[in-house]
């Protein structure tokens, strides 16, 4: 099925995905240097010696979770400039359905249509549930 996105629909949604991914990868940049910072490396150190494990947990924990939700954006955006290439970008993934275009404008990486992402996102926590 073809897209049914404007040529200017998709420049619009082209330039708000390389705007995306040029804060993505700043963002990730920043957090990956961050472990090299002897002030973070510091404090480490000091909840290893007062055995605060529980905050150094919770710390390192939350420090994972913001790159994984960063890197797994990037790579959703990384798929819509691939899709874009080869004439997908703007069809749902599962059905071909086009994607209407107020739904890119949301989130421009979207890959699928609203029923389509609603039945994988359920399909996923029923996934991550049973581990
Ligand atoms: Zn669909």
């Amino acid at each position: 099925m073809t897209a049914t996105l404007t040529a200017a629909e998709r420049g619009t949604l082209r330039t708000q995905l390389e705007a995306r991914r040029g804060v993505l990868r700043a963002e990730l940049q920043a957090k990956l240097n961050s472990h090299d910072n002897p002030a973070l490396l510091a404090l480490r150190n000091r909840m290893e010696e007062t055995d605060d494990w529980a905050v150094a947990d919770l710390e390192t924990a939350l420090d994972i979770a913001e790159v994984a939700r960063d890197a797994a954006e990037l790579r959703e955006v990384e798929v819509a400039f691939t899709r874009m290439h080869d004439g997908s970008y703007g069809t749902c993934l599962d059905c071909t359905a086009p994607i209407p275009f107020a739904r890119l404008e949301a989130n421009p990486s979207a890959s699928r249509c609203i029923a389509c992402q609603e039945k994988a996102e359920a399909g996923r926590r029923h996934g991550s549930a049973s581990l």
